[in-house]
């Protein structure tokens, strides 16, 4: 058996995984896709003492750093099933049962996508799913929300700061974002609130030039001219495989400890499929390296 086994590849578990291999113990990563989201990153420039990379280059990094030490590296291959027995069991999809001491669940989210045509092909071309990673590109310029959810409200705060004039579509007649959010979005003189809009396409010619919306009240066409999009319809993490095995949230996050521990005794996870509650590449990282020193400390505790 494994000391930890690590789920995940992105920079949680990438970062959990040199942690523990680091202590000289028998570490293993599981990854369908080394690098995670940050494989559909373009410019990255919020990863503290990096001033500028790209999200290819970075997933490759991540790669070669894990490959500096003795760890096993399972790519392309997909956790299905985990239970806890003398040992923690993960059951992949080729049917092989991998077993270990400690296992680190890393499999990270995914941004949920509006589907509608202009969004795949103008993605990090106008469209955006990050503001705190994204909204300096479009300082002075306008922008939509489109989702008025928390997020979507928050989003749309930030981005005020730094774009000129930012308009919130949301599908539903009112706003589901919390009222002190409303309240604040509503006193920002560069915030429009768009109610019962229905996203039809997001226009351009090599980069986004607008936004074409149903009103649904009167079935009426309009449409926007903007430069950016962020959508901001929820982030689902990619924790479905887990079942009831270890607690998660109303959402499907796995609630974690300060140590990165979940319910299940030697059990961590951390990243992005976490109830942490920022998404951040940096976060991501730090949370995988609490992780593996969580587990660590477990394992000692319980040889
Ligand atoms: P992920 O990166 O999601 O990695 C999850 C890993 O788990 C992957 O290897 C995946 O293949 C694997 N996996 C999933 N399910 C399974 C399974 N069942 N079995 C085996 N493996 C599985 N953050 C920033 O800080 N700065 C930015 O500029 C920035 N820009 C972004 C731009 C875009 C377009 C997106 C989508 C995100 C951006 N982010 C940015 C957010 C950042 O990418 C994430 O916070 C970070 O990648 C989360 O890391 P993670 O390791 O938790 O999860």
């Amino acid at each position: 058996p494994y000391d930890v086994l690590v789920v995940g590849g992105g920079p949680a578990g990438a970062s959990a995984a040199i942690y523990a291999a680091r202590k000289g113990i028998r570490t293993g990563i599981i990854a369908e896709r080394f690098g995670g989201q940050v494989n559909d990153t373009l410019g990255i420039e919020n990863l503290i003492g990096t001033k500028y990379t790209e999200g290819p280059k970075l997933a490759a990094s991540l790669e070669e750093h894990a490959k500096e030490y003795n760890i096993d590296i399972m790519k392309s291959q997909l956790a299905k099933r985990l239970e806890k027995k003398d040992f923690v069991e993960v059951e992949l999809e080729n049917g092989a049962i991998l077993k270990s001491k400690t296992v680190i669940v890393s499999t990270g989210a995914r941004w949920r996508n509006l589907g509608v045509p202009g969004e795949a092909e103008f993605k990090n071309k106008g469209v955006a799913y990050c503001p705190h990673c994204d909204g300096p590109l479009f300082a002075g310029k306008h922008v939509a929300v489109v989702g008025g959810g928390n997020s979507g409200v928050e989003a749309a705060i930030d981005l005020a700061g730094v774009a000129g004039h930012v308009t919130v579509l949301e599908f539903m007649p009112e706003l589901k974002a919390d009222s002190v959010l409303q309240e604040r979005l509503n006193s920002l003189p560069n915030t429009t609130v768009l109610k019962n809009a229905q996203v039809k396409e997001i226009t351009g010619t090599n980069k986004v030039d607008g936004v074409t919306y149903i009103e649904r009240e009167s079935g009426e066409e309009k449409h926007i001219d903007l430069q950016g999009v962020f959508i901001q319809i929820g982030l689902v993490p990619n924790t479905d495989w887990l079942a009831d095995t270890v607690e998660r949230t109303r959402m499907g996050e796995i609630v974690v400890d300060n140590r990165g521990a979940t319910t299940v005794p030697g059990v961590f996870a951390a990243g992005d499929c976490t109830n942490a509650p920022f998404k951040q590449i940096i976060i991501s990282m730090g949370s995988g390296a609490t992780a593996a020193l969580g587990a660590f400390d477990y394992m000692i505790r319980n040889q």
